[in-house]
């Protein structure tokens, strides 16, 4: 659906993490009224709407994703279905009820369990501050293969990660990201492909006592990354008591993350 200027401007106003639920809420009320058109009056009436019930709305937790699969040239990783497995395991644990059981008083979206994916280090969609976030990670390998010292890989690398000096490619691991960018690049297939997965950050929220969520050692394969996950909420479903995010949940208890995580990393 079209929107005008006005509505599109009003529209970046509202807070990213309730955007695209208003979003599609606006696009429903235009529909309604019979416009194919968003006017900035469909926009201030499903405000009105969506504030005064504002506990209808919540559904107990947020799933962000990046837009890498719109084609998007960086993608680290695809992982296919992701988004959807974890929709369901978290859909399965009635997180809205489990709120309604702790928080007084009437539940707002900032109580719900957010996740956010990005599928590279660019993190676009702001996995830092989700109670879980996930970044797409493409570990680069040096193979036996030739080097030509074109000097591709050293140009791409943002990190400065790679040098040639000694007449083949070095990687500091500790100045990776693991985006990958530089495995795109070798024409010589020198640089290629290591582990893929995703490296997990537990903890991050924004509000009046924001929180970087503390990222886990490793790159997870997509099953340890699901079990990852579930053995975040069952901790966070354990320990939370009124309602606290995971990152505050993880202040007051002093805990660190899963014991059983995946340490390797290459
Ligand atoms: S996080 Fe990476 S893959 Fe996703 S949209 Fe941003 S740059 Fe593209
Ligand atoms: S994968 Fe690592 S070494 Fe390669 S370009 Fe990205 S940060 Fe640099
Ligand atoms: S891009 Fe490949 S061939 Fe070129 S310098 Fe790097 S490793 Fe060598």
């Amino acid at each position: 659906m079209k929107w005008t200027q006005e509505a599109k401007d009003g529209l970046s106003r509202v807070p990213f993490f309730v955007r695209k639920r208003v979003k599609a809420r606006v696009e429903e009320e235009a529909a309604r009224s019979g416009s194919n058109q968003v006017t900035l009056r469909h926009l201030h009436t499903c405000r009105k709407r969506f504030l005064n019930r504002m506990e209808e709305e919540v559904r107990g937790f947020q799933i962000d994703s990046c837009f890498g699969r719109e084609g998007c040239p960086n993608r680290a990783v695809d992982i296919e279905g992701l988004a959807l497995r974890l929709e369901e395991k978290l859909a399965n644990r009635d997180l809205k009820a489990f709120l309604k059981e702790r928080v007084d008083g009437p539940l707002k979206m900032h109580h719900e369990f957010r996740v956010s994916i990005s599928d590279c280090p660019n993190a676009c969609s702001r996995p830092q501050i989700a109670d879980i976030g996930i970044m797409g990670a493409s570990r680069p390998r040096v193979s036996e293969e030739d080097c030509t010292l074109c000097g591709a890989c050293v140009e791409v690398c943002r990190e400065e990660a790679i040098s040639t000096e000694h007449g083949y490619p070095v990687v500091d691991e500790a100045l990776c990201l693991s985006c990958g960018q530089c495995i795109s690049v070798c024409p010589t297939g020198t640089i290629s492909q290591g582990k893929t997965g995703c490296r997990i950050m537990i903890g991050g929220k924004l509000g009046r006592h924001p929180r970087l969520a503390l990222e886990l050692p490793g790159i997870l394969e997509p099953n340890d990354l699901i079990m990852m996950v579930d053995n975040c909420l069952d901790y966070y479903q354990n320990e939370c008591m009124k309602g606290e995010r995971l990152g505050e949940i993880m202040e007051r208890t002093g805990w660190k993350g899963p014991e059983n995580i995946n340490k390797e990393k290459a």
